[in-house]
């Protein structure tokens, strides 16, 4: 029986405990600085906005990681030696392992603003983040206003939570159109219009230059870069990305790069040590996908191949077509395959595009110019269905195939009803203008 160590109790390390669980009797042990049991990062928003309570959040009862013999050990790892195979906490004590998981996750992104360190400036990451936001913005009257630095999706989470409070929040976003290197200039700019229809003070092509303190060390003000406007406020949230939470490893001897390099089967350069999830770099890319992944569903899926190596099976991660998902205040955004901003597009990559005349619903085709190939698509707003387009994709279809199919993608076919002619007499029309 071997001892499997897991550092980092969030999706990517409880999969694999539990897969660990369900294929062998290995002694399993998984480690958090953060909290004692696993619960969903993604829905951290909906504790602060009053949806859910952090006991909701947790996934499995407190009970079942006895139940499956898993040990969970509340501490902080503050080096880890590969010769001696052990792990020291900052408490002093240590652990041995056989096999070892790096699944650390991230940290918010901070690039040296004066200022930044301040009471009253935070990220929105971890459970503490969570608990300084109640104390540090718990109602329109202690803030008063909130400045958020990063125009990514924990930045519009973070811009909702706080509106739902009625606080009044800026969002400097630093590109000139809500994230235009991921959306394609229309979706964008529908986002844009949709951020400040909710009363948020969007400032597109600001940067933040410094944050400015109180008396006595709290953050009173921040300045933009632009144009050196100081904007007063009590709160300044840092949400400007995300970077492998891997700082306890540079005395380890693990080949380190932006996160923990790995090779497909997720082993780092140091003998049975592995890294899976937001802090496990791809040693080269696969596909068209970004070396390191900070999203939820590549945690899983990470996990659960790894779980096979490390029980005698080895299994590459083969992660398949790329979809996410996200929320911008009350739109719904889905992605399947691979639809390029204009930053980013393909000389290849054509797009249809339909928009619904209410603003808040649209979608975005894109294919191959000269053979017709499905190459991804973008809804906002319409829910459609995972399987389906996972599976035009495998079967490599054309645009055409897609579009007069639609309806079979759509999760509410009875909605979607409302919208298919529009949609439909979109694309006759392009093919006309072609
Ligand atoms: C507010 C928010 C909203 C999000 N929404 C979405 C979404 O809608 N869709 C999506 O796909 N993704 C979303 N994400 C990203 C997603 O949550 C992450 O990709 C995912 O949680 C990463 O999982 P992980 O297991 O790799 O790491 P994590 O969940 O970060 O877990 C790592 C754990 O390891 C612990 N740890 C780190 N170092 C040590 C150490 N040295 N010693 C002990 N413990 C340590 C950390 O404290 C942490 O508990 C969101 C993230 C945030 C913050």
């Amino acid at each position: 029986m071997e001892h499997i160590v897991i550092i980092g109790n969030g999706i990517s390390g409880i999969t694999t405990a539990r897969h660990v669980r369900k294929l062998s009797d290995n002694k399993i042990t998984v480690i958090s600085a953060e909290t004692d049991h696993f619960f969903s990062r993604t829905a951290l928003m909906y504790i602060y906005m009053g949806h859910m309570k952090y006991e909701h959040t947790k996934p499995y009862e407190d009970w079942f990681w006895k139940e499956n013999r898993i040990e969970l050990k509340r501490g902080f790892v503050e080096s880890v030696d590969t010769a001696n195979k052990s792990l020291q906490f900052a408490d002093g004590s240590s652990l041995n392992y056989d096999k070892l998981v790096l699944a650390t996750g991230s940290k918010p992104n901070k690039f040296g603003w004066p200022g930044q360190d301040l009471q009253g400036v935070q990220g929105l990451y971890s459970k503490q983040d969570l608990d300084l936001l109640e104390v540090n913005a718990p109602n329109k009257e202690v803030c008063k206003r909130a400045v958020i630095v990063g125009g990514g999706l924990i930045g519009i989470e973070l811009a909702e939570m706080l509106s739902t409070r009625g606080i009044p929040v800026t969002f400097l976003v630093r590109e000139d159109s809500f994230w235009n290197g991921v959306l394609p200039n229309v979706e964008s700019a529908m986002i844009n219009r949709h951020i400040k229809n909710h009363h948020i003070d969007l400032r597109l092509a600001s940067n933040l230059k410094e944050i400015l303190s109180d008396e006595h060390g709290r953050a009173r003000a921040v300045v933009i870069e632009e144009t050196g406007e100081e904007l007063a406020c009590d709160l300044v949230g840092l949400t400007a990305g995300v970077s492998p939470n891997i700082d306890f490893l540079k005395d380890s001897g693990i080949e380190l790069g932006r996160g923990i390099k790995v090779n497909r089967l997720l082993e780092t350069s140091a003998k049975n040590v592995y890294a899976i999830g937001d802090c496990a770099e791809q040693r080269e890319a696969i596909g068209n996908r970004r070396p390191i992944e900070a999203v939820w569903y590549t945690g899983r899926m990470m996990g659960e191949a790894l779980a096979q190596t490390l029980c005698g099976n080895p299994t590459e991660y083969k992660p398949g077509h790329w979809f996410n998902s996200a929320k911008f205040f009350d739109i719904e955004y889905q992605t399947y395959g691979w639809v390029f901003s204009e930053r980013n597009k393909k000389d290849y990559e054509q797009h249809f595009h339909w928009a619904h005349q209410d603003d808040t619903k649209c979608i975005t085709v894109a294919y191959h110019k000269d053979s017709r190939l499905f190459l991804g698509i973008n809804t906002f707003g319409i829910r459609m269905r995972h399987e389906v387009f996972d599976r035009w994709l495998t079967e490599a279809r054309d645009v055409d195939y897609v579009m007069a199919n639609l309806k079979q993608a759509n999760f509410d076919p009875e909605f979607f009803a409302h919208f298919e002619n529009s949609i439909n007499q979109a694309f006759a029309n392009q093919l006309q203008t072609a």
